[in-house]
Parts: structure tokens; C-alpha cells; sequence
């Protein structure tokens, strides 16, 4: 039997607020256990919570991002479960009345492009976390992370391959950090998503019985469960069996994914709505002025590259993925607007070589967009050529010369003289006479071998263009 696979996405993102959702505690990563936590966040009865307007307007601003609807008022509702990094015995989140909802997110999957509906977007505190390892056979409780804020982005069951989900989880960090609104580290958690994944028999409309995946933290692992549950999955289906509707995790060491518990169902939450905070009011004058804050948007900006830098697709692509690489290459072509195509061609090629090789990220590149755009140019008005701007690139990577300081104190400067040009001509003419002689007799091939040859004896710095008038005019005449 075929099957076909629906798959939908949970992705939580920690946003990236200096304090909690709601108390002042400080958000900070990697401090000593409980050394950021209140009454509030420690859960003592009692206190009362007050709401962080920040993660307010970064949830209207991601639902603006995605084509949401803002919903005014929104609610707040306890959602209850025990869990030892859970003080409370609840979790204030949001149920039936989420801030956004109706959304949708563009992937573009093998040049197909594809819309993926967002169901909602909501509110939520964070839990804390459970330590186990290296504390012998106790276990240790840290709420640094309790009521750290998240939002929580829950997909339409639109994708149909682990490469579409992929995408999408790549579309939603590539727009966390456009935004600004998380730092999207999945190393560290700020962005984790659960997978909802079911078969059914090709043709058929209705959805088979979906399992949820939880806290992937990266594309990879993503891929890997979501393609160990689809073989999982057809066999037992192939085998007369049926699908248990549970919660399994990815073991990533052994590559397979197991059981955790019994899905459980939302009443199984008794969700109720929060009594100790108010329905959050967002009127239109606020969203906005929330509007006014946004950021140029990916998509916006790929489109914008291709229609004023003349960029393909492609090119325009891979560096809008990338907010600080789509920074870089502008600051690049402000500094020299002549050829900003080559601009593109020096970020993405020599410049993103070099920087991985070294293990550098963009933002912290040791050469200026500035510097680079110098090589451009000198490369555009001829000074050098394209090989000599390799070493030009080299000398200055690294110190804050200038190309033309570089292209000067090293001789660089490309040799364009039609005297200077003959001449590195000429001995290489007199040492291969059985050479020229054959080329005269018809091999027109050997040409290319004269121009390797002038080439190399100026060292590279010959216009080539000119190297290829002036040995056509003395071979021939
Ligand atoms: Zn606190």
C-alpha cells in the first residue's frame, strides 16, 4: 500500500525579552540555578502576575509578519499538569482566544513554492527545567526558566515531506531573527519544535491517526525522526495494524524514536481561563504603530535585491536567508554601487569561503563591507583583474588596510600599456618559434597556450583583454 504524509508544526520561540512574561526576573542564559527567580515564577500562592508588554507587541509583530489576524481581547488561560519544573501545578498560556490566528507562511521546496497555513499564535511562560546528570541518583530542580516568555506557532497540517517541514521550520527562524524577536539558537532551545505526523492510503481525504513528536531541536534531527516515523508507520499499517495516538521522542544516539506517553487530549488540561490577568485588549492604533517598527521582511527583500541589484533568484536568495549576510552585502554595495552583481559574486564566493574555513560567522567578519567593495571596484575600473583581486582579498582579510592601499604597496596595479603588454609578448614569441610557426600553419588551439604563458610571466597582473588584442595583432602580423 502507498501512503501519503501529513505533517504539522508546533514550534516554540523564546523570545528574546531582557525579563520575564510576568515578573521583572532577568532572562539571562547559563547563570546558577534558581539565581533568577521571585515569588511569581517561583509559583507562591498568592502573588499575582503582571503581563511584559513587550511580548505583547513581538506576538502582534509576528502575527503581522504572517498575515495573521490580531484577536482584541485576547485571553490568557491556565492550562494544568503536574511536572516538577512546574511549581504552580499550571501553566499560563493561552486556549481559545490566542493573540493571532489565520496566518500563513510561504516555503519554497525544490523552486516550488508552497503556502503553509498558521493556524495560531499564542502566548505562553516557560517551564523550568530538571537537572538529572552528574548529581548521582537525584535529581535537581532549575527555574531560571520558569516564566520565561514563548510563543508558541501552530501550523495547518499542510506538509506533505520532511523537506516541507524543513523549510518551514527554517522560514519561521529565518523570520525570528529578521524580526528580532528571538535569538533562535536551537543549540540552546530558543526555537524547538514538535511534529504531528500521520499516513493514509493515497487518495484518501480523511487524516489517520497522528503521532506527535516532541523538542527537536534542529533541521537534522527534524528530518531524521519525521523519516524514521514514516517507515515506522508504514509498517505497522502494512503489517494490519493500527496507530497509537501518543507522544514519542527522537532517541538521536540510536536514531530511532520511542514512546513517551498517551497523547492527552485538551480537556485532559482542564483549561481555564486566568483569573488573575485581564483579557489583553489590542486596539487598531497600537498594531499600528506596532506595524511602523517592523522590519523589511525576506521575502520583501529577496524581491527588492532581484529588482535593484539585478540578482537572480537564486543569489538573491541565499543571501536574504541570512539577515546579517543580507546587511553585509548591502553596506558592501552603498560603499561602491557600480557592479553589484560582482559585489554578490565577492560575498558569496571568495568572502563566505574564507569565512567559513575559519569558522567566522558574518557578524563578525574581520573585513568592512567597505574593504571589500574596494576590490570590487578596482576590479570594475580595471586597476586589477579578477585573479589579482584574490590576493589583493587575502593581503588586506584580516588588518583594515584598504584595497588600493594593498593594490599599491605590493605593485599590483593591472598593466593596460600597450608597450608594457608587447614586450611580455615578444620573448615568449622568440623562445617558442615552432610554436607560432604551427599556430600560423592553422592550430588555433595553441593560442590559448601563449595567452597562459604572458599571462603567467606578468604575474597576472596583464589586462587580459588587452593580452588577447595585442598577441592576436602579433601573431597574426
Ligand atoms: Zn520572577
Amino acid at each position: 500500500m502507498e501512503y501519503g504524509v501529513v505533517i504539522g508544526l508546533e514550534v516554540h520561540c523564546q523570545l528574546a525579552t531582557n525579563s520575564k512574561i510576568f515578573c521583572g526576573c532577568a532572562t539571562t542564559f547559563g547563570n546558577p540555578p534558581n539565581s533568577q527567580t521571585c515569588p511569581i515564577c517561583l509559583g507562591h500562592p498568592g502573588v499575582l502576575p503582571v503581563l511584559n508588554r513587550q511580548v505583547v507587541e513581538w506576538s502582534v509583530m509576528t502575527g503581522l509578519a504572517t498575515g495573521c489576524q490580531i484577536t482584541s481581547p485576547n485571553v490568557f488561560s491556565r492550562k494544568h499538569y503536574f511536572y516538577p519544573d512546574l511549581p504552580k501545578g499550571y501553566q499560563i498560556s493561552q486556549y481559545d482566544k490566542p493573540i493571532c490566528e489565520h496566518g500563513k507562511i510561504e516555503i519554497v521546496v525544490d523552486g516550488t513554492p508552497k503556502t503553509i497555513g498558521l493556524t495560531r499564535i499564542h502566548m505562553e511562560e516557560d517551564a523550568g527545567k530538571n537537572l538529572h546528570e552528574g548529581l548521582g541518583d537525584v535529581s535537581h530542580v532549575d527555574l531560571n526558566r520558569a516564566g520565561v516568555p514563548l510563543m508558541e506557532m501552530v501550523s495547518e497540517p499542510d506538509m506533505r515531506s520532511p523537506e516541507e517541514a524543513v523549510a518551514y521550520l527554517k522560514k519561521v527562524r529565518t523570520l525570528m531573527i529578521y524580526l528580532g524577536v528571538c535569538d533562535a539558537n536551537m543549540e540552546r532551545g530558543n526555537l524547538r519544535c514538535d511534529a504531528n505526523i500521520s499516513l493514509r492510503p493515497l487518495g484518501q481525504e480523511e487524516f489517520g491517526t497522528k503521532v506527535e513528536m516532541k523538542n527537536m531541536n534542529s533541521f537534522r534531527f527534524l528530518k531524521q525522526a519525521l523519516e524514521y516515523e514514516i517507515k515506522r508507520q508504514t509498517k505497522v499499517l502494512d503489517e494490519g495494524g493500527t496507530i497509537v495516538q501518543e507522544t514519542r521522542q527522537w532517541d538521536a544516539k540510536r536514531g530511532v524514536t520511542e514512546s513517551m506517553r498517551v497523547k492527552e487530549e485538551a480537556h485532559d488540561y482542564r483549561y481555564l481561563p486566568e483569573p488573575d490577568l485581564l483579557p489583553v485588549e489590542v486596539p487598531q492604533a497600537w498594531i499600528d504603530e506596532i506595524a511602523k517598527t517592523m522590519p523589511e521582511l525576506p521575502d520583501a527583500k529577496r524581491e527588492r535585491f532581484v529588482s535593484d541589484f539585478g540578482l537572480s533568484e537564486y543569489d538573491a536568495d541565499v543571501l536574504t536567508t541570512n539577515r546579517e549576510l543580507a546587511d553585509y552585502y548591502e553596506a558592501a554595495v552603498a560603499a561602491y554601487v557600480g557592479d553589484p552583481k560582482t559585489t554578490c559574486n565577492w560575498v558569496m564566493g571568495e568572502l563566505a569561503a574564507k569565512l567559513n574555513e575559519d569558522g567566522t560567522a558574518i557578524d563578525a567578519c574581520p573585513m568592512s563591507p567597505a574593504q571589500l567593495a574596494g576590490i570590487v571596484e578596482a576590479i570594475h575600473v580595471g586597476t586589477i583583474s579578477g585573479k589579482i583581486g584574490k590576493t589583493v582579498f587575502g593581503e588586506m582579510y584580516g588588518t583594515d588596510k584598504t584595497a588600493k592601499a594593498v593594490i599599491e604597496e605590493k605593485g599590483l596595479v593591472q598593466v593596460s600599456d600597450t608597450g608594457a603588454i608587447d614586450a611580455l609578448i615578444q620573448p615568449i614569441l622568440d623562445a617558442n618559434q615552432d610554436k607560432v610557426d604551427a599556430y600560423r600553419g592553422g592550430k588555433d588551439k595553441l593560442f590559448g597556450f601563449f595567452i597562459g604563458q604572458v599571462m603567467k610571466a606578468s604575474k597576472g597582473q596583464a589586462n587580459p583583454q588587452m593580452v588577447n588584442e595585442r598577441l592576436r595583432a602579433l601573431l597574426n602580423g
